[in-house]
């Protein structure tokens, strides 16, 4: 079944700034799909507009096959079956844990209330902190109360806005992990803002990439690594390099250039090697698994070259593709 079918949509703010340009998109139900692209792009206005939170300009959005948004007029958030999650939590810190994750189940009866409370704090890894108020918690633990609070009321829909960015590291990773280990578990259906490649990447079945509020590009996450339409798509899931069509086939780069005719060619796609086009490691960073080379080839461009051992600056080098290697 479509979870989310979204046509033609545009908002136009009071102001005149156009963030979204008649976006089509589908997703299916239990599917996450992250949102991606960069800052101002239009993700959050996207997220809104779903979650009812903002009117559209123009398009139709629907949620299980029951138009929400359109010219007609909108369902209010409370009768959409969505919920969201935010950045900052946006919970209410004069409240105790419990009131705060009860505040979405507004109309059950008391005893059910606890019951779902107690079950929500349980599933986010929080079970028995319900009596602590929200300043005597840590920022990680904040973002599962908030977790907590919009999954208690078993959504359809849960929309994620950033959700892992006010967090450490070590928090990301281990939240990130539990998120979609609950969306999963119960089928879920979710939108993910998110402006990191890695998340991008590891989480969603698809990503969307908005650029100046128009879709670009939809897709799995190979497909976008690896055959991103644009430098810009190219680059929101990772470094990239953008080869001039002069110098492609000298470093053996095959395929099709990108529509500004570049060929987008990842840094792990080329290798050192003496049969290829000749250039100086002008620096070298490290990466956990392995080291960034950037070399600058005699023809004046240059190019970063992943590497498992450690490249010596200021060595001559020859540089080519491992095999049929162009992203594009
Ligand atoms: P993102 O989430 O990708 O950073 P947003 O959806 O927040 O992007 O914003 C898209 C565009 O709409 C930006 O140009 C932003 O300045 C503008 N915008 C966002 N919210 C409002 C608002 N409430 N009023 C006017 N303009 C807004």
């Amino acid at each position: 079944m479509t979870a989310v079918q979204i046509q033609g949509l545009g908002k136009v703010y009071r102001g005149g700034t156009r963030a979204l340009h008649s976006v089509d998109l589908q997703v299916s139900e239990g599917e996450i799909v992250a949102v991606v692209g960069e800052s101002g792009c239009g993700k959050s206005t996207l997220l809104r507009v779903v979650a009812g939170l903002e009117d559209a300009t123009e398009g139709a959005v629907a949620l299980f096959e029951q138009t929400v948004t359109s010219p007609a007029g909108t369902v209010p958030t409370e009768r959409r079956g969505v919920a969201m999650v935010f950045q900052d939590h946006a919970l209410f810190p004069h409240l105790r844990v419990h009131a705060n994750v009860a505040f979405g189940l507004r109309g059950l009866p008391r005893s059910q209330k606890q019951a779902r409370v107690s079950e929500a704090l349980g599933l986010v890894g929080l079970p028995g902190l319900g009596d602590r108020y929200i300043h005597e918690l840590s920022g990680g633990q904040r973002q599962r109360v908030a977790l907590a609070r919009a999954l208690a009321p078993t959504p359809r829909i849960v929309l994620l806005d950033e959700p892992l960015s006010s967090l450490d590291e070590r928090l990301r990773s281990a939240l990130r992990d539990d998120i979609l280990r609950l969306l999963r578990a119960r089928g879920t259906t979710a939108l993910w803002v998110t402006h990191r490649a890695e998340d991008a990447l590891t989480v969603a079945d698809r990503s969307v990439v908005l650029e100046s509020g128009l879709v670009v590009q939809v897709g799995a996450p190979e497909a976008l690594y690896h055959r991103p339409v644009s430098r810009y798509v190219a680059r929101m899931f990772g470094p990239v390099n953008a080869i001039p069509a002069s110098i492609a086939p000298r470093l053996g780069v095959e395929g099709a250039p990108a529509a500004d005719g570049a060929h987008l060619v990842r840094p792990e796609a080329l290798v050192l090697h003496p049969d290829g086009l000749f250039g100086v490691i002008a620096a070298r960073r490290y990466r956990g698994t392995g080291y960034m080379a950037e070399i600058t080839l005699d023809s004046g461009d240059t190019v970063l070259v992943a590497t498992a051992s450690a490249p010596t600056v200021g060595t001559a080098v020859g540089v080519r593709c491992r095999s049929i290697t162009s992203a594009s």
